[in-house]
């Protein structure tokens, strides 16, 4: 009886500990128990889902090409390079980046773009085609004008829509270089550093035309299922010696603790349940 005391003491200290300090397991290693502090985990229309391309319900009348306002643009305007601790994110500074089309019932405007990458070039990315994963996926995420901000808009089921991007290994992707090439003002985490606003279109595939669309959850909790996913066909290179960056040169952690890499920081696949998965073409 007194052992199973200790036991259960132990148990509740464990869990209070990696409460306020395993932050990694709790958004990372056990994803599996998110719904247990965060219900919506649980829901029936969560993501990363696999795309089945069997079951892809063609849809080209509606899927027509985004348009994409201030994407091109360049100037003085900053952006605020951060690492989290579970990802490297780049936080927009004002509405100067906006999509509209692709089916989208409002204008979205876009707030941040961030990765997600694995430890080795066979895993990273979050959703899978067909079952097979890329080494990194960016997301640029958007919320609707209608609700104001990005905040009001997380748990509203139109709030969200991302733009999912997979990467390939190939050729050094200059266009990733300003990015990188910061990782080492922002190696731990809460790092933050500012840089010069980004082009986002040259990072982006030539040809957007061709996407798969369904209705999901954010891929960290509180996993509210308010996203319009938008997940591009055409990857984004980028090279070996660039992908290495991603995985020794940020770090989850703080200053003052030992090393831990980022990488796997992706969400394991979702039941696709009800939902249809269309296409653009
Ligand atoms: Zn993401």
């Amino acid at each position: 009886m007194i052992l199973c005391y200790v036991c259960l003491i132990c148990i509740v200290l464990l869990t209070f500990a990696c409460k306020y300090y395993c932050y990694h397991i709790i958004f990372l290693t056990r994803p599996d128990h998110w719904y247990l502090d965060y219900p919506h985990c649980g829901g029936n229309s969560q993501s990363p889902v696999n795309i089945q391309t069997v079951n892809v319900i063609r849809d080209s009348q509606n899927l027509v090409p985004f348009e994409m306002k201030g994407y091109d643009s360049t100037g003085d305007l900053q952006m605020d390079l951060e690492n989290n601790g579970h990802t490297i994110q780049i936080n927009l500074k004002d509405k100067g980046m906006s999509i509209t089309g692709g089916n989208l019932s409002n204008v979205y405007i876009a707030h941040q773009f961030h990765f997600h990458w694995g430890k080795n070039n066979k895993r990273g990315s979050e959703h899978a085609i067909d079952g097979k994963y890329f080494p990194m996926e960016m997301h640029i995420v958007h919320y609707n004008l209608k609700h104001n901000n990005f905040s009001q808009a997380l748990n509203k089921q139109d709030g969200l829509a991302v733009l999912s991007f997979f990467f390939q290994v190939g050729k050094n992707n200059v266009n990733l270089d300003p990015v990188i090439q910061r990782f080492p003002e922002i190696p731990n985490k809460d790092d933050h550093t500012t840089i010069q606003k980004l082009a986002l279109r040259n990072l982006l595939p030539k040809t957007l035309d061709g996407y798969f669309r369904y209705h999901g959850s954010l891929t960290t909790p509180p996993c509210y299922e308010s996203v319009q996913w938008s997940i591009f066909n055409e990857p984004i290179n980028i090279s070996q010696k660039q992908l290495q960056s991603f995985r020794n040169k940020v770090h989850q952690n703080f200053a003052n603790e030992t090393n831990r890499d980022i990488s796997d920081d992706y969400r394991p696949l979702q039941p696709l349940n009800q939902r249809t998965v269309y296409s653009s073409k």
